[in-house]
């Protein structure tokens, strides 16, 4: 198990929303990045392929009762995200969600869209395998880095 984040450190492993536990590593994930504050990676129940998660490290439920800092330094952490997604998915842009009705650690959806019904939650959710995950994830990182 990876050293706890900081910000999680007071928390104890029982009471740790399923992000916390990715970002802690006791629960796997296909990480796109990671800084002090934030964690991305892969939705496991994509909308679209490319649908990414960003979190922040600290365990918050609902999205605005996030600290400010945290609030704007999200979409900061985003941008480099979203401008690799645009380059590598047959997408117009890169849409943004916030939902968080079934996991209470507040959250970000960044998903590729051609039309407002890719950001549409109530449609069937695609399955993938790892093999389809791992490109994902890998086309995304490699596109970060150019
Ligand atoms: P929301 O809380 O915004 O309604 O949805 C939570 C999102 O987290 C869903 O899109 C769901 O597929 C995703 N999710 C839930 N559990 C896991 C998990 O263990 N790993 C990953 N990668 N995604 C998850």
């Amino acid at each position: 198990m990876q050293k706890s984040e900081p910000g999680l450190s007071r928390i104890t492993n029982a009471a740790m929303t399923i992000f916390s536990k990715i970002i802690q590593g006791s629960i796997p994930s296909y990480k796109i990045l990671e800084d002090e504050r934030f964690y991305a990676f892969l939705d496991i129940n994509p909308l679209v392929k490319g649908h990414v998660l960003v979190i922040p490290k600290t365990e918050t439920d609902k999205f605005f009762d996030l600290e400010d800092d945290y609030l704007s330094g999200m979409l900061v952490f985003s941008k480099p995200i979203a401008r690799a997604m645009e380059k590598v998915f047959d997408c117009n842009r890169v849409g943004l969600s916030v939902v968080g009705l079934e996991v209470p650690h507040a959250h970000l959806h960044l998903i590729p869209i051609n039309s407002a019904d890719d950001l549409n939650f109530n449609r069937r959710k695609l399955k993938l395998s790892t093999e389809e995950f791992e490109k994902i994830r890998d086309r995304i990182i490699a596109a970060m880095e150019k």
